[in-house]
This record gives C-alpha cells, sequence and structure tokens, in this order.
C-alpha cells in the first residue's frame, strides 16, 4: 500500500532520537523506528475508525485501566532490551524510585497491575512510555473508557481498535536484524509465517527482579 509506505518513511524521519545511545547500542534504532511506524499506524487505524463509525477514541493520558486489567501483554526480546535500557539509563527520579519500590514489591507479592503502571497521581500513567511495547501502542478503545476489571476485547470487541496489518509487518521487518534475520527474503518469509511470535514473552508475568538489580547496580556507579 502506497500509503501505508509513504507514513512509515515520515515516521523513521519524525522518531524520538537518543543519538549517543543510539551509536553504542545497535539495536536501539531498529526498535525506535519500528515503534515510530506502530504509532503511525495506531494513528492513521484511529483515524479511519472515528470518520467512518464516528465513535471517538476513549483512551487518554492518565487512564491506565487496561494496565491494571491485562494479564495478557505480549513482550518480545528486543522491546526488553529497550525497556531495560530505558529504565537503567534514561528514567529519571522520581519516577525512578517508585519504580523500583514497585519492583520490589513485586519480588515479595504478586501484582493484578503491570507493574510499569504509575498510580501515583491516581488514574495511571506508564513510566516507560516512550518504550511501551506493541501491544500497548495498538490497544486502544472507544466510546467509553474500560470499566474496572473490564477487558473490552472480550466485551465489546466492536469497541477494540483493529490494528492495519500493513503497519505492524512493516515495524516487524524493521526489527528482524536484532534476531540475526537481514536477508530480504528471509526477512519477508518471518514476518509472513510470524516466526517471532514463538519468542514472545508475557509482559505481566514476566519476572523484573533482575531489571531491579540492573538499576541498582547503575545507579551505585
Ligand atoms: S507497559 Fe505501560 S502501557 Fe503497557 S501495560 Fe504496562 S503501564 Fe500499561
Amino acid at each position: 500500500m502506497k500509503s501505508v509506505r509513504k507514513a512509515c518513511r515520515k515516521s523513521a524521519r519524525e522518531r524520538l532520537k537518543f543519538p549517543e545511545d543510539e551509536a553504542r547500542l545497535k539495536w536501539l534504532p531498529l526498535l525506535l523506528e519500528a515503534y515510530s511506524i506502530i504509532d503511525a499506524g495506531v494513528l492513521h487505524a484511529v483515524g479511519d475508525y472515528e470518520k467512518t463509525k464516528r465513535r471517538k477514541l476513549a483512551c487518554k493520558k492518565g487512564c491506565g485501566n487496561c494496565c491494571g486489567t491485562h494479564s495478557d501483554i505480549p513482550l518480545y526480546p528486543l522491546e526488553l532490551a529497550g525497556i531495560y535500557w530505558f529504565c537503567t539509563e534514561k528514567m529519571e527520579r522520581p519516577a525512578r524510585q517508585d519504580l523500583k519500590e514497585r519492583l520490589r514489591a513485586a519480588a515479595r507479592e504478586k501484582r493484578n497491575s503491570c507493574v510499569f503502571l504509575d498510580a501515583a497521581q491516581g488514574g495511571g500513567s506508564c513510566c516507560i512510555h516512550p518504550v511501551r511495547p506493541v501491544a500497548c501502542r495498538q490497544f486502544n478503545v472507544f466510546g467509553k473508557p474500560c470499566g474496572p476489571g473490564e477487558d473490552p476485547f472480550f466485551t465489546r470487541r466492536g469497541d477494540v481498535l483493529t490494528p492495519i496489518r500493513e503497519y505492524t509487518d512493516q515495524a516487524f521487518l524493521v526489527m528482524l536484524p536484532f534476531y540475526g534475520i537481514r536477508d530480504e527474503a528471509r526477512k519477508e518469509r518471518a514476518v509472513k509465517e510470524g516466526l517471532l511470535h514463538a519468542q514472545a514473552m508475557n509482559l505481566p508475568s514476566h519476572d523484573w527482579a533482575r531489571l531491579l538489580g540492573v538499576m541498582e547496580e547503575f545507579d551505585s556507579r
């Protein structure tokens, strides 16, 4: 689709940039470009949905209802690397201290909400927002916000955004060199056959204890 390719090129030009970190961490530009493509795809799909269905996006800043409810959020190894980098090297106080507290609490007892959901201000915000996973970026709800404990994917599927496949495929294409897949034909096949899905972990049930250790080690330098 020509308009998708154009939007992907534009988003790649306008993506978040961390020149020093990107020069050091060769995988980081792949992740940032892939996320910019996903965001462009979400923008495109939301616009289409609002125009055709005449319903407004319910998601807005400060609403973390879905982050407190969802127990199944795919997380890929490159995304995990991005979260470690961001939390360890970029996150500042007070968010940094708050996250470390939540990570300590998560090691003691099982949590229902995502460990990156910062509910300190009431409602909630994502403390890793610039590097939140593809699944979080693509989960968007129309009409009314999720109710307490509600997963609209099951209660009102028609209100949940269906991402545009071409953007998702393009984003995964961009990420593939991280997984050692560089040859164009292999890349096309990997996306078509969804080869990366076998590598997905689950964000809410992931053991984040190591992240706490890495952050503390960085802070003690
Ligand atoms: S990573 Fe961020 S956006 Fe995703 S579930 Fe956790 S708090 Fe929500």
